[in-house]
């Protein structure tokens, strides 16, 4: 056996495969570059979703005629000399593997000058230069990628639909636009501009383009500081969520990166307001002194370390905190006298859910005192008052206000006596006999009673499982028929949910939706299937749309279970509401004769039971 170093051909080629996987990823390589360049106009012109050809234009510094050669020789870069500089890299690429790597899977084409001179051309196929020629002095660089691949077919076997590439490469473009909203940028497919943004540094503008206008009419701006952190962005209202985290968009000092806890934070920092698996769509800016940050741990570069990490999440979460306190704290100060309420009566216990991990902050306590405050006097607002309020209230009186600790198993730890699992098997109304309701606590928990013991149940949470079983069996039923709508239901996707639903015409037919063209992003529906819950079309529309975005199917039963879950949850009674002792029974019944009276559709617990056993053991009555 003899050990032989790799040609250098072989190398590039080999090295591409980790460089290059898609073509995506080579308009990520160019653009970065070009950003890099100091342009302040790139335009990125793609065929046939980038493997016929794609060319990046720029108007950067371009490079003089002999560096222009050695940019595609491997290892070869002018952002950083030494080790001291990969501690301060400012630009988006520094390991000089990407024209190399480039250049070996395609026939490719470099115009360059750098204004002062003529320019230089070089041709360049499979990594070899085999042409090179005086080109004009128009300042800047064009790079033309032609038949990426074609020397490698088994990542070409690799490969998915037109639609597909075409939707990464979008999303390369949305990232970079996003990231740097001074530079103005060009997509054109098959000379068919896709997407464009003024370079003026309006992100909001950037928003309405990639996600549409509606969405931009509901973000909120932010901005925060902290001796070390810069941040800024826009962050949606709680009504406008997704179902993945790919709407939260974070750049580090213009570099687009992916952190798992930055997002945590993110979430946190919208607190409760967030449905249960939903998530919010962010875009926000973070800027730091460079040597905070490492941006040599990942391949593609995108995911970074931080040295402060702690605070900057903390920073980040406080961020949106924030901008939600500006928000509600308006309608505090607007608000109408304060209407009395009776005083549920004082029971003679009283139980304090532990919360011995309780690491929260006061300042989050505050905010927590705040958003109760304002819930609690839902009420003695006028409805016309606030809309935002309002479903922010409504979000929060579903997840939150009910809920006495984020971590259910507390619940289970300090009370144990979620009666759950050895009575999960029989059927319900012989697990709970009749309960009768004693009282109500902070218009929120039924205290009722039978001879089994005592009970709490959330009025809120119990509702939901009423309706949730029952819309679940409305909806359940199947019928292809189709519904008209008095108002035709318009709707602005994005450039690449519009591509989708181009995609996925048929299968949406096949499932009821007609999407009618109506201007480039918008669409029109003037029907859809009669199982769609009344007043919620839109939103199981747009479910739809999400399921095929991450899943690339319909699941018709999923999309029931949520349409059931959804309606549930909106059109239930909230907390702070008031019941007489009827309303209360009925209720309980209902909750009885429920398949499963005990977990509400977002798996929150519904009713707390305290044995006789229980309380006496409590009391200590006995040990
Ligand atoms: P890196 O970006 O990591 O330095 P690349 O292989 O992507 O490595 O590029 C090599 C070098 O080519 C860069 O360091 C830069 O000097 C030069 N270069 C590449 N693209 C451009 C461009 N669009 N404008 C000016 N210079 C460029
Ligand atoms: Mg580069």
């Amino acid at each position: 056996m003899h050990i032989l170093p790799m040609p250098e051909q072989l190398a590039n080629k080999i090295a591409a495969g980790e460089v290059v996987e898609r073509p995506a990823s080579v308009v990520k390589e160019l653009v970065e570059n070009s950003i890099d360049a100091k342009s302040t106009e790139i335009k990125i012109e793609i065929e046939e979703a980038g493997l016929r050809r794609i060319k990046v234009s720029d108007n950067g510094a371009g490079m003089e005629d002999d560096d222009a050669e050695i940019a595609f020789a491997r290892h070869a870069t002018s952002k950083i000399r030494n080790e001291n500089d990969l501690f301060h890299v400012r630009t988006l690429g520094f390991r000089g593997e990407a024209l190399a790597s480039i250049a070996a899977v395609s026939q490719l084409i470099v115009k360059t000058s750098t204004g002062k001179h003529a320019g230089t051309i070089l041709k360049l196929e499979g990594g070899k230069l085999i042409e090179r020629d005086k080109g004009d002095a128009r300042k800047g660089t064009e790079i033309t990628v032609d038949t990426l691949f074609y020397n490698t077919p088994a990542r070409l076997k690799y490969m998915k639909t037109i639609h597909t590439e075409l939707g990464h490469i979008s999303d390369v473009v949305n990232r970079m636009a996003l990231s740097n909203p001074e530079i103005r940028f060009e997509l054109f497919h098959n000379g068919k501009q896709m997407f464009k943004t003024s370079g003026r540094g309006d992100i909001i503008q950037i928003i309405a383009e990639i996600y549409g206008v509606s969405v931009a009419k509901k973000m909120i701006p932010v901005s925060y500081e902290t001796l070390d952190f810069s941040i800024k962005g826009y962050i949606a209202k709680p009504e406008v969520t997704r179902a993945s985290r790919n709407y939260i968009s974070t750049m580090i000092n213009h570099r687009f990166i992916r952190s798992i806890p930055l997002n945590k934070a993110i979430t946190n920092g919208y607190h409760t307001l967030l449905p249960i698996g939903r998530y919010p769509l962010v875009v926000l800016h973070v800027e730091m002194d460079p040597i905070l940050v490492d941006v040599n741990v990942h391949p593609a570069k995108l995911e970074v370390r931080f040295s402060k990490d702690k605070e900057l999440y903390q920073a980040v979460e406080e961020t949106i905190r924030e901008a939600f306190r500006k928000q509600t704290l308006i309608p505090e100060v607007t608000k109408k006298e304060k209407k009395e309420r009776p005083q549920s009566t004082q029971h003679t216990f009283s139980f304090e859910f532990n919360r011995d991990n309780d690491t929260s902050t006061t300042q989050e306590k505050e905010q927590e005192g705040v958003e109760k405050e304002i819930i609690n006097n839902r009420d003695t607002y006028t409805s016309a008052q606030d809309q935002a309020l309002e479903t922010l209230g409504d979000y929060q009186s579903a997840s939150k206000v009910h809920l006495p600790t984020d971590d259910s198993e507390d619940l289970g730890n300090s009370t144990d006596n979620v009666d759950k699992q050895g009575e999960l098997n029989k059927p319900s109304a012989e697990r709970v006999p009749p309960m009768y309701p004693i009282g109500q606590h902070h218009g929120t928990y039924i205290v009722a009673e039978n001879e089994n013991g005592l009970y709490m149940i959330d009025q809120h949470a119990a509702q939901e499982r009423i309706k949730y079983e029952f819309f679940r069996d409305v909806i359940g039923e199947v019928s292809n028929e189709l519904q008209d709508l008095l108002i035709p239901l318009t709707f602005d996707f994005s450039k690449q949910e519009a591509l989708l639903i181009d995609q996925y015409q048929e299968h949406l037919k096949e499932v009821g939706l007609f999407f009618e063209h109506f201007g480039q992003q918008t669409y029109i529906v003037r029907s859809h299937p009669q199982w769609f819950p009344k007043g919620f079309e839109e939103e199981i529309i747009r479910e739809m749309i999400e399921q095929i975005m991450e899943e690339e199917k319909i699941d018709i039963a999923k999309l029931r279970e949520d349409a059931a879950i959804l309606m549930s949850c909106k059109r239930s009674i909230k907390a702070n509401h008031y019941l007489n002792k009827e309303d209360m029974f009925y209720l309980l019944e209902d909750l009885r004769k429920s398949t499963d009276p005990f977990t509400c559709p977002h798996g929150r617990p519904i009713i707390i039971h305290f044995s006789g056993y229980d309380l006496e053991k409590m009391f200590k009555r006995v040990m």
